[in-house]
């Protein structure tokens, strides 16, 4: 079913119903099809920021292997959170 609500995800191109999430008393939309996309996506972009070490290629490495699993499900919600959810 088509419904106004979808959108496409940020980091893989994919289409996912747009869900609204609390931060600050405030709902967002989400941008991404799911919690794996939107840890990946943090991550990186953590990862970027760092200072550049022989760790920081490794962990980039294990990026791109996430990708490449990330890309390769059917359905956004095959893979959940990948940093352990909200106990951190
Ligand atoms: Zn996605």
């Amino acid at each position: 079913m088509q419904t106004t609500t979808d959108d496409i995800c940020a980091r893989d191109g994919c289409r996912f119903h747009v869900e609204h999430v609390l931060i600050d008393n405030r709902l967002y939309p989400t941008t991404m099809c799911g919690d794996a996309c939107r840890d990946f996506a943090w991550a990186l972009e953590a990862l970027r920021a760092a200072p550049d070490s022989p760790e920081k290629a490794e962990a980039l490495a294990d990026m791109s292997m996430y990708a490449r699993i990330l890309s390769e499900r059917t359905e956004p919600m095959d893979i959940g959170a990948l940093f352990g959810g909200d106990d951190g």
